[in-house]
């Protein structure tokens, strides 16, 4: 079951609120993340924003991640992709084709998580859990 999407955090207020001023050049990079939907990984986003220096774009995506608006995704092969977290605590799918970045919630998932928490010795304090997949479009594409 896929829970109802609440507003997303923005992530310009969300780092003004943990204190991090907003420079021109962190604008610049958050409003390229915000356009993007798919996932990306930084290099992407140093090809896309010349005038900004990639130590700033690094800097500024570990922000995003230890505030908690941006996702990592770990990949079978690669550099790790980034996305703007569109819901709290969720999932994700990744389209092994096309690189398309899926977002879901299942509490059934998370119940399941709790139950084997409690035979684990020791407090689990986070987990991740990625799906790769052939997105819809992908397996639609007439070459496949
Ligand atoms: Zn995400
Ligand atoms: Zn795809
Ligand atoms: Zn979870």
């Amino acid at each position: 079951m896929i829970a109802s999407r609440p507003a997303r955090p923005d992530p310009a207020s969300v780092l003004e609120d943990r204190g991090y001023r907003l420079t021109g050049p962190r604008r610049s990079v958050i409003r390229l993340l915000d356009r993007k939907e798919e996932g990306f990984s930084a290099e992407d986003i140093c090809e896309e924003l010349p005038g900004v220096g990639r130590a700033t774009v690094y800097r500024t995506i570990r922000l995003l991640l230890d505030a908690g608006v941006l996702c990592k995704l770990a990949l079978p092969d690669g550099a790790p992709k980034y996305s703007l977290a569109r819901v709290e605590h969720h999932h994700h799918t990744f389209c092994v084709t096309c690189g398309n970045v899926g977002e879901f919630r299942d509490t059934t998932i998370e119940r399941l998580l709790r139950t084997i928490g409690a035979d684990i010795a020791g407090e689990i304090v986070g987990h991740r859990m990625e799906f790769y997949i052939v997105c819809r479009a992908c397996l639609e594409a007439p070459e496949r």
